[in-house]
């Protein structure tokens, strides 16, 4: 009897919003303009994020309203979300950390999916004292030279590959916290909960039908132990 979780990594372990901001605030910083930029504060920003408004359309409302205006903020922004000098602001959620232990006690066989690259997922996995409960052989995320195709593209084929890498479970659970999360999971056929403290709310989660929608990890592992069948 093995009940094994996938989980996202940025989201539901990881507080990103901090590293988001500042990318943010640094496109708005290197877009030229004649007119005053009005940066967003950093709460209407994440409002914004997670009720998945387009990047073209916060640089718009941050008063970069000129079509290459815009689509320099758009390249920018993808330039420098995943840089190391922006990775750094990144959290670990104390609960989520807690509640991993608390599965992995629980014999629950524990696997991070995630469209970060190697080199941005080994030092955090690192540098978070996670190496324990992720064995090597259940990390799975892009190559560093992958060219990536879209996230609702790519995060079911990496999941595609979990499930096929890994041996054989009686039950599989995923958390994470965007609709490229959801999709991987319906399409390996694996029930998904979603969870509300990462990048997406709770309507915008909603559209895609997860099975269970929580705050977080830790409740998402809650709901996972209650139902596991002892
Ligand atoms: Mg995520």
């Amino acid at each position: 009897m093995t009940v094994r979780l996938y989980t996202d990594f940025d989201g539901p372990l990881v507080d990103v919003a901090d590293r988001y901001y500042r990318v943010y605030l640094e496109c708005c910083e290197r877009v030229p303009s004649d007119t005053p930029k009005l940066p967003l504060s950093k709460s209407a920003f994440w409002e914004l994020k997670r009720a998945q408004v387009p990047e073209r359309e916060i640089a718009w409302r941050s008063g970069l309203q000129r079509p290459e205006q815009t689509a320099e903020f758009v390249r920018w922004r993808q330039t420098l979300v995943h840089s190391a000098p922006f990775l750094v602001y990144d959290r670990p959620w104390p609960a989520a950390i807690a509640a991993l232990e608390k599965a992995a006690a629980a014999g629950i066989d524990l696997a991070i999916v995630t469209m970060r690259r190697h080199r941005e997922l080994l030092p955090a996995v690192a540098g978070y004292g996670l190496g324990h409960l992720f064995q090597e052989d259940r990390r799975f995320c892009l190559a560093d030279d992958y060219q990536k195709m879209g996230d609702t593209l790519d995060k079911p084929q990496l999941l595609r590959r979990a499930v096929t890498c890994l041996p054989p479970c009686t039950q599989a659970w995923m958390v994470g916290d965007t609709e490229a999360d959801i999709l991987a999971a319906q399409r390996n056929n694996i029930p998904i909960i979603a969870v509300t403290c990462g990048i997406r709310n709770e309507t915008q989660l909603g559209l895609h039908h997860p099975e269970h929608i929580v705050r977080d990890l830790r409740e998402a592992i809650a709901l996972i132990l209650k139902s596991a069948p002892s």
